[in-house]
């Protein structure tokens, strides 16, 4: 009988079973259960009564009043305060979705939105890196749209005749062939060849390039006039092969 009861009323708790006598001489056989009466909440206590009934007859023997104890607090999501920029942080806190008491208190997320302004694009030359346009933000400084660099025209250990005074070959690009007329006594390398911006190079008159040239300026024979040019570039080297034909008079 009780276990039934108990599974029947779920919300009402079996407290004891106890006997007295009733007012027609049978002895009552008692329960007592919590009715409850005011639904407990976040901010009130409920209102219960204790009641003891007969479970035989049926007759209440007593209803005493008493307070169930107050729920929990229900949290809420994040509430925005003062909205954070990308880089001010705002605040924020979480409350009770039924009473609004506050109950955390934080610093917002950083905004993701950005202000950004415009860097140029840079063109490349010869020996210096271009980039393309991007952006950054102005107020934090975050890149959001990233540069990417334009190489240098002139990699590695690549060269360059300014004046194109070199045909350069295809098939052999270490062959730097030059002719120039009988009135060019002088040639200056200095004034001609450009290599990559790391690079360096000696003017030599030997394949071992031990006989080198500092000043990179030489004076030219009549006819075939021979010298090589050693580009070094962060260890790594080439050989160019130097022919200058000076025109007879
Ligand atoms: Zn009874
Ligand atoms: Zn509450
Ligand atoms: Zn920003």
């Amino acid at each position: 009988m009780k276990k039934i009861l108990i599974s029947l009323f779920a919300f009402i708790m079996i407290v004891g079973v106890v006997t007295a006598l009733s007012s027609c001489g049978h002895q009552h056989t008692t329960m007592t259960v919590y009715e409850e009466r005011v639904a407990a909440t976040c901010t009130t206590r409920g209102v219960v009564d204790i009641v003891v009934t007969c479970i035989e007859c049926g007759e209440e023997i007593s209803r005493t009043p008493s307070s169930s104890d107050k729920l929990p607090h229900t949290e809420s999501d994040w509430i925005v305060d003062i909205p954070s920029t990308c880089n001010v942080y705002g605040s924020q806190h979480k409350e009770c979705v039924d009473c609004h008491v506050l109950l955390q208190t934080s610093d917002a997320p950083l905004s993701e939105i950005h202000n950004p302004v415009i860097d140029e694009a840079v063109a490349p030359t010869d020996v210096t890196d271009g980039y393309t346009e991007g952006s950054h933000c102005e107020d934090c400084g975050a890149i959001v749209v990233e540069q990417e660099v334009i190489p240098a025209f002139l990699q590695g250990v690549a060269l360059k005749s300014l004046s194109n005074a070199f045909v350069l070959n295809e098939e052999h690009p270490e062959q730097l062939v030059c002719t120039v007329s009988n009135e060019v006594e002088i040639f200056s390398f200095l004034q001609d060849i450009l290599v990559a911006k790391n690079a360096h190079y000696v003017l030599s008159t030997d394949i071992g390039c031990v006989s080198t040239i500092p000043s990179k300026t030489v004076k030219l024979n009549v006819g075939t006039n021979i010298f090589y040019i050693l580009v070094n570039n962060e260890g790594e080297s080439m050989l160019y092969y130097v022919t200058i034909t000076r025109m007879e008079a």
